[in-house]
């Protein structure tokens, strides 16, 4: 039974909440923050109405650290779930360091004006975390998230030892609309124009953004287009299972979202970087987010089911060489009955109430920074059964041949 404040009240924020308030047992008080106080009072409502539990709501911008701690002090929770911005992530753990609250999130930080996403500004809290008796979860979302704790559970139940690692995120869902992004369109575009970035044998093969594709056969949604991207879980596995000589991220997009993405980057709308409009400074790619849908806005209207998992081929614990496949499958509307949110929102915000979970009951610990597969991935694994992202693991004749 503990308190938890999450910050952030997105489509991952709401999806989070809803699931924490059907866990009263685990959660026995919810706090909801974030820069629009009247978003969290719709999730509230929302909340309510399904649950018929009751979350306060508080308006608070996440970046002010003073005022996080005020409220940390206030509340009292024994845990921050942060499903803000990455922007965020470093002065909500400041807060938490000054207010004693272990932290939680589900994206690395990133700095407004060049797109990185790599761990070394949270790792570097290590010995202030530990120092202070505290602990912070980093990534508790699908991917990273819940693809870091397949990757363990692999090893853990199953091979002696992973030589190759490919995860493959597919969102074989439709939304209707000419171009929309399923998470918050800034860091999507942010991740998709990056640099293509993979580890193999021990260091980083970089190729331009989207050049390299495959189709692949996703069961449930059929054969769709793959594109090898930089993710962030790259980063912490290779660090936390030095073992695997290559690790892959993968992710699928219909053509119609690479034409507007392609016309949208050669036009200058994805530049981070201020440009003056109007005798004021504005950075495109934050005006793109502003006349874009809300990712939340797209639940009524998305169809389809998500497919996100691992394949990892190596030494099975038989002794024999073998290619396993790890995933799971979501349904849009099935995510959208349950919470009012699409599968992309419900498969981060589910591992996010799961992370948090694992916490507040004591079943993941220690004073520090932690990445997801440090962790026993079994109780978290079985919690994703229990509560709405259920996974298989089928035997491949053998690994991709691409
Ligand atoms: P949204 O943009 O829908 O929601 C973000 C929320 O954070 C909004 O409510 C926003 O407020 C609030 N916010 C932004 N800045 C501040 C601030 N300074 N203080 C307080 N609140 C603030 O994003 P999503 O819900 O789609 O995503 C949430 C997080 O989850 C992101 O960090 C994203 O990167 C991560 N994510 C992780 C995934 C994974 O698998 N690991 C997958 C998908 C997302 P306002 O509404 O006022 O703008």
């Amino acid at each position: 039974m503990s308190k938890v404040l999450v910050i952030g009240a997105g489509g991952v924020g709401s999806v989070a909440v809803h699931k924490m308030a059907m866990n009263p047992e685990i959660f026995s008080h919810i706090s909801l923050a974030s820069r629009t106080k009247s978003k969290c009072d719709a999730i509230a409502d929302s909340v309510k109405t399904r649950t018929g539990v009751v979350i306060d709501t508080y308006g608070l911008d996440a970046d002010d650290i003073a005022a996080t701690t005020a409220l940390l002090n206030n509340i009292k929770p024994a845990l921050v779930v942060n499903l803000a911005l990455p922007y965020q992530d470093l002065n909500i753990m400041e807060a938490c360091l000054a207010a004693g609250v272990h932290y939680m999130d589900t994206a690395n930080y990133e700095p407004l004006d060049v797109a990185k996403f790599e761990y070394h500004w949270q790792w570097a809290y290590q010995d202030r975390f530990k120092d202070a008796g505290l602990t912070a979860l980093l990534g508790s979302g699908f991917d990273p998230g819940v693809t870091s704790v397949f990757t363990t559970y692999l090893k853990k139940h199953h091979f002696d030892r992973i030589d190759t690692l490919d995860i493959l995120d597919c969102n074989g869902g439709d939304h209707g609309q000419a171009f929309a992004t399923n998470f918050n369109p800034e860091i999507n575009i942010r991740e998709v124009t990056a640099v293509a970035r993979h580890w193999e044998n021990g260091e980083w093969v970089e190729t331009p953004p989207m050049a390299v594709k495959q189709s692949f056969d996703f069961e449930a949604v059929g054969p769709k287009n793959m594109y090898l991207m930089y993710h962030e879980e790259i980063e912490s596995l290779k660090t936390h299972l030095p073992e695997i000589k290559r690790i892959r991220f993968w992710m699928t997009f219909g053509d119609a979202y690479i034409t507007h993405l392609n016309v949208l980057q050669a036009v200058g709308m994805t530049r981070i970087d201020p440009v003056m409009y109007e005798g004021k400074e504005i950075i495109p790619l934050q005006f793109l987010k502003a006349v874009l849908p809300e990712p939340a806005s797209l639940g009524p209207t998305t169809k389809g089911k998500t497919n996100i998992g691992c394949i990892a081929t190596g030494l099975g614990k038989d002794g024999q060489e073998k290619t396993l496949y790890i995933y799971n499958i979501c349904d849009h509307e099935d995510a959208y009955a349950e919470t009012g949110n699409q599968a992309v929102s419900y498969t981060t915000g589910v591992p996010a109430m799961i992370g948090a979970a694992m916490l507040v009951t004591g079943k993941w610990s220690g004073a520090g920074v932690w990445n997801m597969e440090q962790f026993d991935p079994d109780p978290f694994m079985d919690m994703l059964n229990a509560h709405g992202l259920p996974w298989q693991v089928k035997e491949l004749d053998g690994p991709l041949q691409f």
